[in-house]
């Protein structure tokens, strides 16, 4: 099963997906987890993005398209996956196109930006596994009690200023691609404002599972 997650900054890709692959019996790739993670090892990719990614821009699609085509030729990708963050413009989708992946839904989840602005304020990282937490009271996953608030990250990019950037950023290049998968009849709406459970249902729902 080969699914794209599409949706804002915030709306919960990461954490729906931390919660489906297992039963999906899929993998997630996060392109941004593959980005930050080239960050963190200093490579030439990693140097390239850092920019781009502290002020809410796009990394330049060829980097991107490069990235995702080496990772989904991994053994782990041959039961799917879930792209969580990509394609986010027409040519990364159109790149996905001609490398003949074939795709069998796409989710796009859809909250308000009042919703998206509160979520990721409260959204942090836990260092050692990525896992996502969110500290606002009314946040899920809450981090378990016994954690120590200084293994848990806040993203650069979770800043005030650099979540408006993103917003925009969003709606310029990445929400055409509602209209383009919904011409090939793949996309389905989930309501992400909703309680994770009902979400991960829907979603459970619109693939089949
Ligand atoms: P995310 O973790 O998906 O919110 O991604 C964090 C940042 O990584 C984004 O704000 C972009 O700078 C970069 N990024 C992740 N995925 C992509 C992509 N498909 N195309 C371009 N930039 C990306």
């Amino acid at each position: 099963m080969k699914l794209i997650f599409l949706g804002p900054p915030g709306a919960g890709k990461g954490t729906i997906a931390q919660r489906v692959t297992d039963d999906l019996g899929v993998v997630q790739i996060s392109t941004g987890d593959l980005l930050r993670a080239a960050v963190a090892e200093g490579s030439d990719l990693g140097k390239e993005a850092k920019g781009y990614m502290d002020s809410g821009e796009l990394v330049p699609d060829t980097l991107v398209i490069d990235l995702l085509k080496a990772r989904i030729l991994k053994d782990d990708c041959a039961n799917g996956f879930i792209l969580d963050g990509f394609p986010r413009t027409i040519p990364q989708a159109e790149a996905l196109n001609q490398a003949g992946v074939p795709i069998e839904k796409v989710i796009n989840f859809v909250v308000a930006d009042e919703l998206i602005i509160h979520r990721l304020s409260g959204r942090r990282i836990h260092k050692a596994t990525g896992k996502i937490y969110n500290v606002n009271p009314d946040g899920v996953p809450q981090p378990p009690a016994d954690m120590d608030p200084s293994e848990l990250l806040q993203r650069d990019d979770d800043q005030a200023e650099a979540i408006a950037n993103r917003l925009v950023v969003y709606a310029d290049q990445t929400e055409p691609l509602i209209g383009y998968y919904k011409a090939t009849g793949l996309l389905v709406d989930i309501e992400a404002s909703q309680q994770i459970d009902l979400i991960i249902a829907d979603v459970k729902q619109a693939v089949g599972a």
